[in-house]
């Protein structure tokens, strides 16, 4: 048996959120009704003149530096030809010969440790429109309509060096890539949404072969779980072919998530036979050193830079540092609590706890969370300073995650408070004790569990309202004095 080694480069393309489309000011709104947003510009028509949407360079740019790439100083378009019915100028308006950056690398963190990928450029291109097969419109089922809303909106493509090496490293570069760009704050980064689309370049050689093989492009992959599922079915599918003595062809591979398989859609294009040519309508961009770095400038502090700042001053574990950065929301509300007071393994174990867990649950997108900072760290100080306990904590912030309201105004209303008054809850621990002799009896012979049972009896005979440090303290006090 030959032990084969897999192969990955992946192809990202992710659309910029300007307000305004690449090449004209129709805007980039595309669940609108369909051809809502189009002009003779979006739509190619002869005569037409396109200008390039400054944001859009911008949103590129910042791409490109949040990314470590050499942002060039003078990049172009170049038309790239081809016929297809979302594509109504029959060329595509992309950066073939000059890109707008070119390097970088996102650092990776795997099973297997940590590992960099390098990037080979970014370029700077306008979408195709959508097609809408079998669609219930003017012509009913069975017809195909075109819908070019999407046409001409701004998307910059992400293409890396083939160093991948497994399924699980695809997977966690994709996952990467969507936290840095959701850092940036260039773009919605969501894959089912088509806002973030990854193609995989997938090859198997022999291992310590030099020689790369030849690869297949995996497509339509709608999820960072899907790419993982489909670069490791196209390498047992290569690896099988070569075993039974076929030989793997260069071509473009669908991925159905459903049945979990690739299927062939067409024999892969070579670059010579898309006819590229430098775009005549469009002037080269020029950019100066110093505007580049005042767009470096805007960046936030980026995952890297604050999980070593969360392990390093904030003493938080790696591992937490790694969950709590992997999106800026939770970064964000991470540090806006700390800075408000709250102790910062309380706030990560509350965001990686009851908030993912809600988030989960309710299939809420973590932006559009509404618990803010203040309210966490309010919410905190309640349980810190024993005003309510650690289980009405968890109702209240349910609550918080679903209306945005502040815990103050749900303890009221809920009538929470917390009966930490040792005077009010003896009464309680002697009834409970009256009435679990059993238990009394298992405790006086050792059976120490038998402690847990009786604080649940307590708590549940004070409606959830008894502070349980000091239920555990009367009982413990009360079963030694029975000794
Ligand atoms: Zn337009």
């Amino acid at each position: 048996m030959t032990a084969y080694e897999i192969v990955v480069g992946m192809e990202c393309h992710v659309e910029l959120k300007t307000k305004t489309k690449l090449f004209c000011s129709c805007a980039a709104e595309f669940s609108d009704d369909p051809n809502r947003h189009i002009c003779p510009v979006c739509l190619g028509m002869p005569g037409a003149l396109p200008v390039v949407n400054r944001q859009a360079i911008e949103y590129a740019v910042k791409a490109a530096l949040a990314l470590h790439c050499q942002v060039q100083l003078t990049s172009r378009f170049d038309r790239k030809n081809y016929h297809y019915p979302d594509l109504p100028a029959a060329y595509q308006i992309t950066q073939m010969f000059y890109p707008i950056a070119k390097g970088g690398y996102v650092d990776i963190e795997t099973s297997k440790g940590c590992r960099r990928i390098r990037l080979n450029r970014i370029h700077v291109e306008a979408d195709a429109g959508k097609l809408l097969h079998g669609s219930s419109g003017i012509g009913g089922a069975g017809d195909s309509l075109a819908d070019d809303n999407r046409g001409s909106t701004p998307l910059i493509e992400i293409v890396s060096e083939p160093d991948i090496r497994s399924a699980e490293e695809a997977r966690v570069y994709g996952e990467k890539l969507r936290t840095i760009l959701e850092y940036a704050g260039v773009s919605d980064v969501k894959m089912e949404q088509g806002s973030m689309r990854c193609d995989a370049n997938v090859s198997v050689r022999p291992k310590g072969d030099p020689v790369l093989g030849t690869r297949a492009e995996v497509k339509n992959v709608n999820s960072f779980k899907a790419v993982e599922r489909a670069v490791h079915y196209e390498a047992e599918r290569q690896i099988d072919l070569i075993e039974e003595g076929g030989v793997v062809v260069q071509e473009t591979r669908g991925w159905d998530d459903e049945k979990g398989i690739s299927i062939s859609m067409r024999l892969k294009e070579n670059a010579h036979d898309y006819r590229y040519f430098p775009e005549p309508d469009l002037p080269p961009i020029i950019l100066d050193p110093e505007q580049i770095r005042a767009i470096g400038l805007t960046l936030p502090e980026m995952p890297e830079a604050r999980k070593v700042r969360m392990v390093s001053e904030l003493k938080l574990s790696e591992y937490d540092s790694e969950q709590i950065t992997a999106s800026r929301y939770t970064a964000d509300l991470f540090d806006e609590t700390v800075t408000l007071g709250a102790e910062p393994k309380a706030v990560a174990n509350w965001i990686m706890g009851e908030l993912m867990r809600c988030a989960r649950t309710k299939g809420v997108d973590l932006a559009a969370i509404p618990v803010k900072a203040q309210n966490l760290a309010a919410l905190l100080a309640h349980v810190a300073e024993g005003k309510i306990n650690n289980k009405q904590a968890k109702e209240v912030f349910e609550e918080m995650f679903d209306s945005g309201e502040a815990p103050e105004v749900i303890i009221r209303k809920k009538g929470m408070t917390q009966v930490s008054d040792a005077g009010a809850l003896e009464e309680i621990v002697q009834t409970v004790l009256a009435g679990n002799p059993k238990s009394v009896e298992d405790y006086k012979n050792g059976r120490t569990q038998a402690m847990g049972f009786l604080v649940g009896q307590v708590m549940k005979a004070s409606k959830g309202q008894a502070n349980p440090g000091v239920v555990n303290q009367l009982l413990t006090a009360a079963l030694e004095a029975m000794k």
